[in-house]
């Protein structure tokens, strides 16, 4: 029972060290390099489509009008370079945005013709990692900023620099991903029933969602109840659950293996099913707003909906180490199944105290992404 469990209030101390205060010139800096970087991979996904570019992603954007806010970001970039010489700090992010940038214009910059592509089997999404992080500042950072959980809570917090190289990882993976997905599905082709999908397809499409949502859900559910209850497969896992600060980027930790295996989880009953791609890309950006959503640090006042849909609040539990949430809150859309199978953890207005593992991880991308093997080996070696 929880009843006698104390909750208390997480205390973030502001750490001065790593904040942003306007008029130092570090914002300008971070913004020069960023910018710099983004500008420089675009000019190359646009040089290289076939091999930088996704083809699932690309029937979707407009690749002339994102060469035009290319432009913007090229120049803002050189733009906050030189500010940061201005404001006489931080000069060495900015000679570096700068740098970047002067690449980036020398091997085309944003007036490079647009190349027609065929479809490429494998490729490296530099699109897509570009769009999600630009997508992800404007909509979830700027959501941080407006309604913060944790105040003091900074945006350079610590190990933002090792979630970071997941997110582009991970995003990066996104073809070879999808052709994993896609090959697992298809071995259970013996199961598909044309009269049933038939029938799925005659309903209206906001029933499809409905259906494609809870069925990704109760996979969702079970995957990732294993993953936390089987001991082989927990330090694969541990290492999303390491991340002791969540925010916007914190999500994206995640052990490669999980990310592959949980992608071809949740593909298996879309292709069951046999959905339109409507309903499909529906449910794909739905999924991929939600799975950053829910790690935010973020307190939107979600009303009855928190007892309906997973929202930070529920998703943080899950990450507390804290005795009365170990092993809750699994879902990753809607918080059905935990109720079924009772494992929901939503104390009232209570938030966690702490997040991260019971145990100690490594702290590197390499470390981590060894923990599975090493965390083994240790037990023999003791
Ligand atoms: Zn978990
Ligand atoms: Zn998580």
């Amino acid at each position: 029972m929880t009843h006698d469990y104390e909750y208390q209030d997480r205390q973030v101390e502001l750490d001065r060290e790593r904040q942003f205060r306007l008029g130092e010139g570090k914002i300008s800096g971070y913004c020069s390099v960023f910018l710099g970087a983004l500008s420089l991979l675009s000019v190359l996904a646009y040089l290289y489509p076939a091999y930088l570019t996704t083809t699932e992603l690309r029937q979707v954007y407009d690749a002339a009008f994102l060469q035009g806010l290319l432009k913007y970001g090229m120049y803002f970039s050189l733009f906050f370079g030189i500010l940061t010489f201005v404001l006489k700090k931080y000069r060495l992010l900015g000679t570096i945005g700068i740098f970047l940038t002067t690449i980036a214009f020398a091997i085309g910059g944003h007036n490079l013709p647009l190349k027609g592509t065929e479809a490429h089997h494998l490729s490296l999404g530099l699109d897509w990692l570009i769009l999600a992080f630009l997508g992800s500042v404007f909509i979830f950072m700027s959501l941080e900023k407006l309604f913060p959980k944790y105040k003091n809570q900074v945006i350079l917090r610590k190990e933002w620099g090792l979630d970071l190289a997941y997110f582009c990882f991970n995003h990066l993976a996104i073809s070879a991903i999808i052709i994993y997905a896609n090959h697992t599905a298809s071995r259970f082709h013996w199961a598909v029933n044309p009269d049933f999908q038939a029938s799925v397809q005659s309903t209206p499409v906001l029933f499809q969602l409905l259906l494609v949502i809870l069925s990704a859900d109760f996979v969702l559910y079970w995957e990732h109840r294993l993953y936390h209850e089987v001991k082989l497969l927990w330090p694969v896992h541990a290492v999303h659950h390491s991340v002791e600060d969540l925010d916007w980027l914190a999500g994206s930790r995640g052990h490669f293996i999980q990310v592959f295996s949980e992608r071809a989880m949740v593909m298996l009953p879309l292709y069951l099913l046999g959905v339109g791609e409507q309903v499909l890309g529906l449910y794909v950006t739905l999924a991929a707003l939600q799975a950053v959503l829910i790690h935010c640090n973020l307190d939107l006042p979600f009303g009855f909906l928190k007892y309906i849909i997973v929202t930070p609040q529920f998703h943080h539990w899950h990450h507390s180490s804290e005795r009365p949430a170990i092993d809750t809150n699994y879902s990753a859309h809607t918080i059905l199944f935990d109720w079924v199978f009772k494992t929901m953890h939503l104390p009232g207005k209570h938030w966690p105290a702490k997040y991260g593992t019971t145990q100690p991880l490594p702290r590197t991308y390499l470390g981590q992404t060894l923990y599975p093997i090493t965390s083994q080996l240790s037990k023999y070696y003791k």
